[in-house]
């Protein structure tokens, strides 16, 4: 496909818009590009709302030409039309890679944050290693600067995380239940299905539709994080906060409107599933809640 036709056809590069699930983001609404300059602490919680309400008009420049592939509206990946409905775990490694490519061009600074990268690696780390789980690929976790609230995982064992990580969350547990939920993504190998979908050219809506599919992998990767959490030693109340913040926000964000049709579970109940497995883990003294190192870090960014 050429450039010119790439871009007439729609963006290219990061959508302002909420591309659904397709690239398995954390939370359906919040993968926004913002302006940087009402993001001071102090207003943080005011900005949040407001940057909800109009991210929606700031679209990125498209600058470069990559083939979008979408499934309706959701979108797939970038240069990936080629892969084969069963590909191998080689293949989606080199399909997560391209993508990689993709968001470097949108963001030359990803990785250059060693300190914030290195964190969150460690952190993946010791989820993965309580995991007692093998993925089929290698997790290689990235770091962006780009102003955007939500993490995701890529196909192929690639996710990308954002130091506006430390905006959003309060304290270590909720934090590394974002990272959390987007490793267990990896271990369900969750691209795959969607993959399969955009072969079959299945519907989007209706019952059995990708969106309901959706809905299911998504609160599948909630429970599995809060487990992972659990067994690596944070406290998976972390995770329940934080979609309960997220809540609040949300209505903010849709002036009193409490939720909205969303490629994720429904945002006012999305904790209860998690409420109700931490009620049957049997109990656990230690579990972190926080450490130095994190309010190190949110004070820094
Ligand atoms: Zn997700």
């Amino acid at each position: 496909m050429n450039c010119a036709a790439n871009h007439a056809r729609g963006r290219v590069g990061f959508s302002s818009r909420a591309p659904l699930a397709s690239r398995f983001c954390f939370d359906s609404q919040r993968r926004r590009r913002m302006t940087s300059s009402l993001t001071t602490k102090r207003r943080r919680p005011l900005v949040i709302g407001i940057l909800l309400l109009f991210a929606i008009a700031a679209a990125p420049q498209p600058a470069w030409c990559h083939d979008e592939v979408r499934l309706g509206r959701m979108l797939i990946g970038y240069d990936i039309a080629d892969l084969p409905a069963d590909p191998t775990p080689q293949q989606q490694i080199e399909a997560g890679r391209k993508q990689i490519d993709v968001a470097r061009e949108d963001d030359p600074g990803l990785d250059s944050n060693a300190e914030v990268h290195d964190y969150f690696n460690e952190i993946a780390s010791r989820l993965l290693a309580a995991s007692g789980q093998k993925p089929l690929f290698p997790l290689e976790v990235h770091v962006s600067s780009v102003p955007i609230n939500n993490a995701e995982a890529i196909p192929g064992g690639q996710i990308i995380l954002y130091e506006r990580m430390f905006d959003t969350t309060d304290d270590e547990s909720q934090l590394v239940s974002v990272i959390a939920h987007e490793i267990a993504h990896e271990l369900h190998n969750d691209f795959i299905s969607f993959w399969q979908d955009y072969k079959e050219n299945k519907d989007i809506d209706g019952p059995g539709g990708v969106l309901a599919e959706s809905v299911k992998v998504e609160g599948a990767a909630d429970e599995t994080g809060a487990r992972l959490m659990y067994a690596a030693g944070w406290d998976p109340n972390g995770m329940v906060e934080l979609f309960k913040r997220f809540h609040k926000f949300g209505v903010m964000a849709r002036r009193g409107r409490p939720d909205y049709r969303s490629s994720h579970p429904e945002e006012a109940k999305r904790s209860e599933p998690i409420e109700a497995l931490i009620g049957k883990l049997p109990r656990k003294d230690g579990l972190i809640k926080t450490s130095p190192r994190f309010d190190e870090l949110k004070q820094k960014y």
